[in-house]
């Protein structure tokens, strides 16, 4: 098949990650005879110094006209005083709303190879496999009214009926399609837009016949996601929530750096390593590009419909990561490698 991918780079160590995933995505075409044209266009604070915009028009225009989008990671210390319109950040949100998306999937697994790189013990993480989803164009984050004083601020979380059964439905498929259990995680005892949630979940339950719902209350399931990670297959959870619970999630995994994301919900899909722009360590060719790699391998599966050719890649990262192969985040490796090099790896491992 043929198909156009928008490559939006963006700042710190993001150019370096995704030139990995977009040098995959041209290996698994030529291995399955596809054809991807891959296009790069400015976000972020790289787009701020060179056009005054985070979100250029043309970029926009760029990703409305292709099948999807590869993101790296936006942001830095060297845009945080321009005031908010112009940060990194506000082009990303704008771009997601742009496109429309509302549903982002965070998978979590833990590797066998990888499993002494959490902190938390291998009896309590070995064989997780979560997938999280996160409701993205709504609730507290752009709420209004919102407003800030020295004496007062304020935030507001709303939720629409359409909004909550639109993101519902993709955890209620999701979850169909594999272990058929679903988690929705609220603050029904005390928010409004919580028990408006809890009910749309449940009017849409008898819908979905196989999967068995259940209802957890989010500071208890915060708990429970690093007390018992095994016991959870899909989790659904409001904008907020979906934001720290990822991030928690991710310590089951071992390294920010591992894991990928989806955001779904119009006709062009983003996909985005769930680590930030890593300051610290950018430009040193030290990055882990396996987040962004495996955000080309959702691309691959959710936008362009090619099953096969996400196993394959996703299955060259477990080959790379079970040979004892990782970048420095990942701790107790046999063989360490700089971003260029793992991603070489991994690109030698399609089959
Ligand atoms: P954001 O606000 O954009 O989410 P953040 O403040 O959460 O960013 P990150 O940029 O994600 O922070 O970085 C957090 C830590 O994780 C840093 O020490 C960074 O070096 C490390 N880190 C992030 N991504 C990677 C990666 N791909 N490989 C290795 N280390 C990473
Ligand atoms: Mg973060």
């Amino acid at each position: 098949m043929e198909a156009r991918i928008t490559l939006l780079p963006g700042d710190g160590v993001g150019p370096e990650v995704v030139h990995e995933a977009a040098a995959c995505l041209t290996a698994v075409a030529k291995a399955y005879g596809h054809r991807f044209h891959l296009e790069e266009a400015l976000i972020g604070g790289a787009a701020v110094d060179a056009t005054g915009d985070p979100l250029p028009a043309a970029t926009l225009a760029r990703c409305q006209a292709s099948q999807a989008v590869l993101l790296g990671a936006v942001g830095g210390p060297a845009w945080d005083r321009h005031p908010r319109d112009q940060r990194p950040e506000s082009g990303l949100l704008r771009l997601r709303r742009s496109l429309g998306l509302y549903a982002n999937l965070r998978p979590v697994k833990v590797h066998p190879a990888l499993e002494d790189a959490s902190p938390l013990r291998p009896e309590v993480t070995h064989g997780t496999d979560l997938m999280i989803v996160r409701e993205l164009g709504g609730g507290l984050y752009f709420g209004e009214p919102r407003s800030f004083s020295d004496e007062r601020a304020v935030n507001t979380l709303p939720y629409t009926r359409t909004e909550i059964e639109q993101v519902a439905r993709v955890a209620f498929e999701l979850a169909a399609s594999r272990r058929r259990r679903l988690v929705s995680v609220d603050k029904a005892n005390v928010l409004e837009t919580s028990r408006l949630w809890r009910q749309i979940v449940d009017e849409l339950a008898p819908s979905y016949p196989t999967v068995q719902v259940t209802h957890a209350y989010v500071d208890s399931f915060a708990m429970a996601l690093i007390t018992r990670p095994r016991d959870f297959d899909v989790v659904l959870t409001e904008n907020l929530f979906g934001d720290i619970l990822s991030d928690e999630a991710a310590v089951l995994a071992g390294s920010l750096g591992l894991l990928p994301s989806a955001s779904l919900g119009g006709p062009v899909g983003l996909y985005e390593p769930i680590h930030g722009s890593a300051p610290d360590i950018a430009g040193r060719d030290a990055a882990n590009p396996i987040g962004t790699i495996l955000s080309a391998a959702m691309l691959l599966r959710h936008s362009l419909r090619l099953e096969t050719e996400a196993l394959a890649l996703e299955a060259a990262v477990d080959r790379v990561l079970k040979g004892g192969h990782g970048t420095s985040d990942l701790g107790g490796l046999k063989h360490q490698h700089g971003t260029r090099a793992l991603g070489e790896r991994i690109r030698e491992a399609i089959r």
